[in-house]
C-alpha cells in the first residue's frame, strides 16, 4: 500500500462514530484490518469445531503485535502537541517499550525507556538491542524509588534541554486514549464478521497484561452490538491486572469516548462479567510455563504461527485446557494473537550488547531461563 493510501484509512470506529474521527488524533502505522484465519489443523488437534486466530502478529512489517493499535492514538496526540520526546515504562524486555521506540523513531521523536528488572529470556536481549537501534535511550532502575527519582531527573533534564517535558506513555500503552485502539479493533472484527469472513464468535481468548487490549475489546464489542465474551488470561501479577482496575479502565475509556462524541453510549460493566483467568500465570511475569511452551510448540508445528512464552503461550495454554475439559466443543472461538511475528535477526546482524549501558549486560552474560534454552 502506498503511504498516502495508508494514512487515509478510515477506522471502523470512526465510520460508526464520525464525530470521533473529527476529534481524535490518529496516525496509521500498521496494516489493518489484520486477517482472521480459521485454523483447521488446530481444530482437529484440539477437538474443537471453530477456532479462528486474529492475526495482530501481522499488524506491521517493521514491528507488529498489539501495542501498535494503542500507539497510533497516543503518538498521534503527542505529535499534535509538538512533543519531541516520549518517556515510557516497562520491564527490561518490554514489547511495549520496543514498539514505542520504533514508532516514535518513525515520527522523529526520541523515546526514553525506563526499564525495570525481569526474568531473563532470549527475547529480552533482542528487544533491548532493537530498541537501541531505533534510537531509544534505555535506562535501568532496580526499584520503585530509583524509578521515581529517575523519572524526575529525566523530566528536569528534558526541560533544560528542550524547554518542555517529555510526554509520558504509561506501561503497556494502556491509558484510556491507548485503549481506544482496541475499541476500534472490536469494530474492525465486526466489519469482518459482517463481510462474512467469520461468524460471530462466542469467545475471544486474549492476554491480560496492562489490560488495554482486553478492556478495549470488551468495551468495543459491547458498543458494536456483539454478544461475544472475552476470556482474559492474566500473565502479570494481580496487583497490576485485576477486576477493580479493569472496571476503572473500562469506565475511564467509556467516559473519554462519550465526552468526545455524546452519541457514544455509557455502557454497563459488572465486575462478574470479567472472568479473568488466573491459573496460567505460573511463577511470575515472564516466567515461562511447561503448558505454555507446549502450547507454543503445538501452534508453531500445526499452524506455523509463532507465539512467545511471556504472553501468548500462556493464553493459548488456557484455550487448550478449556478444549480438553470440553468447555469449547462447537463454540466459535477466536484466539487474539497479540505478539509480533517477524524475525528480526537480519536487522540485528552482529549488534553488540556492549553498546548498551552496563546495567543491561546481565541479560546477555547470564543464562536465560531453562524453558527458553
Ligand atoms: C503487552 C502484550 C500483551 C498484553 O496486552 P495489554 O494490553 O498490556 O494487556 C499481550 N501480548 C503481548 C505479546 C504483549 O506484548
Amino acid at each position: 500500500m502506498r503511504k498516502e493510501e495508508k494514512n487515509s484509512r478510515v477506522l471502523p470506529l470512526f465510520t460508526r462514530y464520525p464525530r470521533l474521527g473529527e476529534r481524535v488524533q490518529h496516525l496509521s502505522f500498521g496494516e489493518f484490518p489484520t486477517p482472521v484465519e480459521r485454523i483447521d489443523g488446530l481444530c482437529t488437534a484440539l477437538g474443537v469445531r471453530n477456532l479462528y486466530i486474529k492475526r495482530d502478529d501481522l499488524s506491521a512489517e517493521l514491528y507488529g503485535g498489539n501495542k501498535i493499535r494503542k500507539l497510533e492514538f497516543i503518538l498521534a496526540q503527542a505529535r499534535k502537541r509538538g512533543v519531541r520526546e516520549v518517556m515510557t515504562y516497562g520491564a527490561a524486555g518490554s514489547n511495549h517499550a520496543l514498539a514505542t521506540a520504533v514508532w516514535a523513531h518513525e515520527l522523529g521523536m526520541r523515546c526514553i525507556s525506563m526499564l525495570t528488572p525481569q526474568n531473563n529470556a532470549r527475547y529480552v536481549r533482542e528487544n533491548l538491542l532493537l530498541s537501541h537501534q531505533f534510537g531509544a535511550r534505555l535506562r535501568f532502575f532496580r526499584g520503585k524509588w530509583s524509578l521515581r527519582f529517575g523519572s524526575l531527573f529525566q523530566c528536569a533534564r528534558s526541560f533544560f534541554q528542550y524547554g518542555s517535558l517529555p510526554q509520558c506513555v504509561p506501561r503497556g500503552g494502556s491509558s484510556p486514549l491507548g485503549t481506544l485502539g482496541f475499541v476500534n479493533a472490536a469494530f474492525e472484527l465486526k466489519e469482518q464478521i459482517d463481510a462474512g469472513e467469520m461468524p460471530e464468535p462466542e469467545l475471544i481468548y486474549v492476554t491480560l497484561g496492562s489490560m488495554g487490549t482486553a478492556v478495549g475489546l470488551i468495551l468495543g464489542l459491547k458498543a458494536a452490538g456483539l454478544r461475544t465474551r472475552v476470556v482474559p488470561v492474566r500473565v502479570v501479577p494481580d496487583f497490576i491486572a485485576n477486576k477493580k482496575k479493569a472496571v476503572k479502565l473500562f469506565r475511564r475509556t467509556n467516559s473519554l469516548l462519550a465526552s468526545l462524541d455524546p452519541s457514544f453510549p455509557i455502557l454497563p460493566l459488572q465486575s462478574h462479567e470479567l472472568g479473568i483467568r488466573h491459573e496460567f500465570f505460573g511463577n511470575g511475569y515472564a516466567h515461562f510455563t511447561e503448558e505454555g511452551m507446549e502450547a507454543m510448540k503445538l501452534v508453531e508445528r500445526i499452524a506455523g504461527i509463532r507465539l512467545e512464552g511471556t504472553y501468548t503461550a500462556k493464553t493459548f495454554a488456557a484455550l487448550i485446557s478449556d478444549a480438553k475439559s470440553n468447555c469449547i466443543g462447537d463454540r466459535i472461538v477466536v484466539f487474539w494473537n497479540s505478539c509480533d511475528a517477524h524475525d528480526h535477526s537480519d536487522r540485528l546482524g552482529e549488534a553488540d550488547y556492549r553498546m548498551l549501558h552496563r546495567a543491561f549486560h546481565r541479560y546477555f552474560e547470564n543464562d536465560v531461563q531453562v524453558l527458553d534454552s
